[in-house]
């Protein structure tokens, strides 16, 4: 039981009758529920802090990045208060997946939503009326509810947390017309405390929380943006196809992962692809039907090694904690979704990894979007000025971490673990050829692409120069000492620092910004990132350890057995194998080799009851690995 009565409620029901009898080593208070029932160490970060303002009855408003553990801010509390946690989840789909995992630690919770039998609602009803349940999950829509307000009226509420809080906000990327009616919660239940939570960074949408949810009066807990475990890497794009399979291959051989693509097609032909290739790929993206959808996203939940190929319509809400790579086949339209979207993989603190391909084309592509677009000019501006921070980074010669950190208002320092860091690109004093570059695209009259005006500098004498007179030019010819793929590279460095602009309308076409025009007649220096030819290799230290930890062959070969007896007991359950223990748990298993009840429980996830219940089935494994040894 962990039903407690910590402060009582302050609303107008009398407060519900405790059990008469409370088991002398139940859990009292947030740590002993962290190390008990969750089988963790130590709080993270804020999370302490939050679950004690919010135990106490006060409000709050919760940034973290993805993976950071928003949901034990709110599920600590609801153990801790008198009444059902109630959790506001805009997506049916993976409710269930929470429940589930609740459950397995020995969590009364339960979701409703109108995909499930009528019966089992008013079954989870009459829990919440007589106070039998710790946490229901509902869909704002189902919140909102007369019937189900009215139910809630009657029944002793620990608090309200509204999960992806920037869905109240017209400013986020994802807006949800029932989220803004939740304002309602503060005026219905001003006694109950409000949760608000979010990964979402930017300073209107915050603002935009506040107001709805009022929680001006609350506190603000906002966690640094860092995700340590994430290496991040971007290479210039050559064979976007080849390069993430390469990159696939020699990272992450047997470890599920997320392609992402532009476009539906492009979706449909890289799974196809790499089915071709021997990988399991299944492809993600609006156009296909529900069902298929559905299916895919399940079998990426539940089996091991799937790569699912998508569009950005798949991954919000996605909490899978072992997702290994994110790569990117093209660039998204800003650093925000960017780290949205590489933020997906490696929830669990493990080592994971982020790579994008990355080349001019892709930039233009994008700045089309933005002027197809019908917003208002002054959006596409910022628009516009999101896409070229997106593109300062892709070329940026100095730690990728820094850089993004910075642009979300987090200073840090050099990571140590991204692509730059690891193998530092030199920089030159690239004034000369900035000055080279940009007369070539303004004597051919700001209408040629890169290729095109590349061909000029080198001196390539082909027809259509000819034709153009532009081998008569001064500029002709003037850069025959450095390489195409130099050029190339300068060019892309600077679009990326708006000193040229790509013209959206002409097809790619080059032009001077007005940056670009002050650049030259001021004449200014200009630091450039050298072109890399071979690549050599660095690790990281994180990427060392996980490398030792397979090469220790007993070890891996214990794991594989784990998790094997893992996938057993979650097809029998019909539940994601995570659910049952995070790959963490079973590394920590096969390195440690517990061999009693005792020393199981010490191990990095393992609460009480799944030490109870599936303690046994994984000491056995561990048992006949050591005799077979
Ligand atoms: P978020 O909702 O912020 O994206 P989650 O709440 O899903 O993140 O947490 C991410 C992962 O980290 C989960 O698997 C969770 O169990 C784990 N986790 C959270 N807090 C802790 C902690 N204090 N110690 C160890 N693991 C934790
Ligand atoms: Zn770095």
């Amino acid at each position: 039981m962990l039903r407690l009565g910590f402060p009582k409620y302050t609303g107008v029901m009398p407060p519900l009758q405790q059990p008469a009898t409370t088991p002398s080593d139940a859990p009292s208070n947030a740590l002993q529920i962290l190390r008990k029932t969750y089988g963790y160490d130590a709080f993270r970060d804020k999370q302490a802090a939050v679950i004690d303002h919010v135990a106490a009855g006060g409000s709050a408003f919760v940034l973290m990045p993805t993976g950071g553990g928003k949901s034990l801010c709110y599920q600590i509390p609801s153990l801790l208060r008198p009444g059902v946690g109630v959790i506001v989840s805009p997506l049916i789909a993976l409710m269930q997946d929470q429940v589930e995992a609740l459950q397995q630690l020995g969590i009364r919770a339960a979701a409703i939503n109108s995909a499930m039998p009528a019966e089992q609602v008013r079954e989870t009803e009459r829990a919440i009326q007589n106070g039998d349940i710790d946490m229901v999950y509902v869909a704002p829509e189902r919140l909102l509810m007369d019937d189900f307000l009215r139910l809630l009226d009657g029944a002793h509420i620990a608090l309200f947390a509204i999960d992806e809080a920037h869905c109240v906000s017209q400013w986020g990327h994802d807006f949800r017309p029932h989220y803004a009616q939740l304002s309602m919660l503060a005026e219905r239940y001003p006694h109950v405390p409000r949760l608000a939570l979010t990964a979402t960074a930017d300073a209107p949408t915050r603002r935009d929380i506040i107001n709805c949810l009022s929680l001006a009066d609350g506190r603000s807990f906002i966690s640094g943006f860092d995700r340590p475990n994430i290496h991040y890497t971007i290479a210039i794009k050559d064979n976007a196809r080849q390069q993430v399979l390469a990159f696939i291959r020699e990272e992450y051989k047997d470890e599920s992962g997320i392609v992402y693509c532009l476009s539906r097609n492009g979706v449909e032909e890289m799974a196809d692809w790499l089915n071709g290739q021997g990988l399991k790929a299944l492809p993600y993206h609006a156009g296909l039907d529900a069902q298929v959808r559905a299916k895919n996203q399940q079998r990426f939940l539940r089996e091991d090694k799937i790569i699912m190929v998508a569009t950005i319509a798949f991954g919000m809400g996605i909490d899978k904690p072992d997702v290994r790579f994110v790569a990117h086949m093209n660039i998204p339209k800003n650093i925000e979704a960017y780290y949205q979207e590489t933020g997906r993989a490696g929830r669990d603190g493990l080592p994971s990894k982020a790579f994008m391909v990355y080349g001019l084309q892709d930039a233009a592509m994008q700045r089309n979007f933005i002027e197809a677009s019908n917003a208002p000019e002054a959006q596409k501006r910022i628009e516009h000025s999101k896409l070229n921070a997106l593109l300062g980074l892709c070329e940026a010669a100095h730690c990728r971490r820094q850089i993004i950190l910075e642009y979300f208002g987090d200073a840090g320092k050099p990571c140590g673990n991204c692509d730059t860091c690891l193998n530092p690109p030199e920089t030159f004093d690239g004034t000369l050829a900035a000055q080279k570059a940009q007369s070539a695209v303004y004597r051919t009259g700001q209408r040629f692409g890169v290729s095109y005006l590349v061909d000029v500098l080198m001196g390539k004498g082909d027809a259509r120069i000819r034709q153009f007179q532009h081998d008569q030019l001064g500029v002709f010819g003037i850069g025959k000492d450095t390489s195409k793929p130099e050029w190339q590279s300068i060019y892309r460095q600077l679009v990326a620092l708006n000193l040229v602009g790509v013209d959206t309308a002409e097809h790619g076409g080059l032009r001077l910004t007005n940056a670009g025009q002050a650049f030259l007649k001021e004449k200014k220096t200009l630091q450039l990132r050298g072109f890399e030819g071979k690549k050599k290799r660095v690790k990281t230290s994180l990427q060392r350890a996980a490398e030792e930890f397979y090469e220790q062959e007993g070890d891996a070969a214990l794991f594989a057995a784990l998790k094997a007896a893992r996938m057993e007991l979650a097809k029998a359950q019909n539940v994601p194998p995570y659910v049952i223990f995070h790959d963490k748990t079973l590394r920590e298993m096969a390195i440690f080799k517990p061999d009693s009840p005792t020393a199981l429980l010490d191990i990095n996830g393992m609460g009480e009851k799944k030490a109870e219940r599936y303690g046994r089935a994984f000491l056995d494994v561990i048992r006949r690995h050591k005799s077979a040894a």
